[in-house]
């Protein structure tokens, strides 16, 4: 927006000085009318600037709240992500210049949960330097409505219910930093919300009529949220941690299960190679699809420009024709 500001200076400046070189005897009102564009495009221009500089700035660490902070501060915020869309955040490291915009943030949104352990060494240092406040997604959850899964499994951004307790802590957050934005800020949180209130609602509806139950994960549990809210059953090979090596025990476990049930789909986590996925097809005959978690993601998804509503609607698609849910 200012880069463009600044050429429509310059082009103002060009035209001015090619109609009096053009025209010797140029009325007063047009070179009048000209040099009105030019100061009100010099006054947009630093107003903009001094806006820039006022701009809350919101840190996050994963795609997922990026999308959510954006969709609350649209405009009139500053969200940046610290770990690349493509990289893997359960061995994420920080660089010096991660170091400079956290520093820099008014406020850091995390997940928590065990997911940023860079983050809980850093804080105190950074609190020193300026009062940045981080906010932990699952602080905001109520252990009785989310049980073990709360203490256990950081992938809390995979249930759009828990997303739109962030986006209404993310509108109060906000409304303090900026309150001349309010108004703006509760609009667009009210239009998130219904954006994740529909997204619910068609998962609801669409997965309550599938003849499988159980999704098979061939990975770590990265979509017992997702599975949880929408009464299916979710089976991962290893628990909520990545690095945890599944053991050939419970390979054979899951392949007796997919054969005893007659499962016919197995699933893989999109970004990463269907290594266990492809045994269990092999062994059982099941099908193998993938699921975005909405971070982590693939060249194509970053290429695609999708946004994290539109994976989660892709995944939507992929389990109905999974678990036979037409
Ligand atoms: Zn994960």
């Amino acid at each position: 927006m200012i880069c463009y500001n600044i050429i429509k200076i310059r082009y103002h400046f060009k035209l001015r000085r090619v109609v009096k070189l053009s025209s010797h005897n140029t009325s007063n009102l047009v070179r009048n009318f000209l040099a009105s564009i030019l100061i009100t495009t010099l006054a947009s221009h630093s107003l903009l600037l001094a806006a820039g500089g006022t701009r809350p700035v919101l840190v996050t660490t994963i795609f997922p709240l990026t999308e959510l902070a954006r969709g609350v501060g649209g405009q009139r915020a500053e969200v940046r992500q610290v770990i690349p869309p493509s990289a893997e955040i359960h061995h994420f490291q920080l660089t010096p210049s991660d170091l400079k915009l956290l520093a820099g943030a008014d406020l850091i949104i995390a997940v928590g949960g065990g997911l940023e352990p860079w983050l809980v060494r850093l804080e105190k240092s950074l609190r020193k330097d300026k009062s940045a406040r981080t906010l932990r997604f699952i602080d905001y959850l109520r252990s009785e409505d989310y049980g073990a899964l709360r203490r256990d499994d950081p992938h809390v951004w995979l249930d759009f219910e828990a997303d739109r307790i962030l986006v209404d802590r993310l509108v109060e957050e906000l409304c303090t930093l900026d309150p001349e934005g309010a108004a703006y800020y509760r609009e667009r949180g009210r239009a998130l919300d219904a954006e994740l209130s529909a997204l619910d609602a068609r998962f609801r509806q669409e997965l309550g009529r599938c003849i499988g139950k159980e999704i098979i994960i061939a990975g770590h549990q990265a979509f017992a949220y997702l599975a949880t809210r929408y009464g299916l059953v979710p089976v991962s090979l290893s628990g909520p941690n990545p690095e945890a090596q599944p053991g050939a025990r419970r390979l054979q476990e899951i392949i007796r299960l997919v054969r005893e049930k007659n499962i016919g789909a197995v699933f893989y986590e999109s970004s990463e190679p269907p290594a266990y996925a492809s045994t269990i097809a092999q062994e059982t005959g099941a099908k193998l699809f993938s699921l975005s978690a909405g971070v982590n993601l693939t060249r194509d998804q970053l290429r695609g420009k999708k946004s994290f509503l539109e994976l989660m609607a892709d995944n939507l698609q992929i389990l109905k024709q999974a678990l036979g849910c037409e």
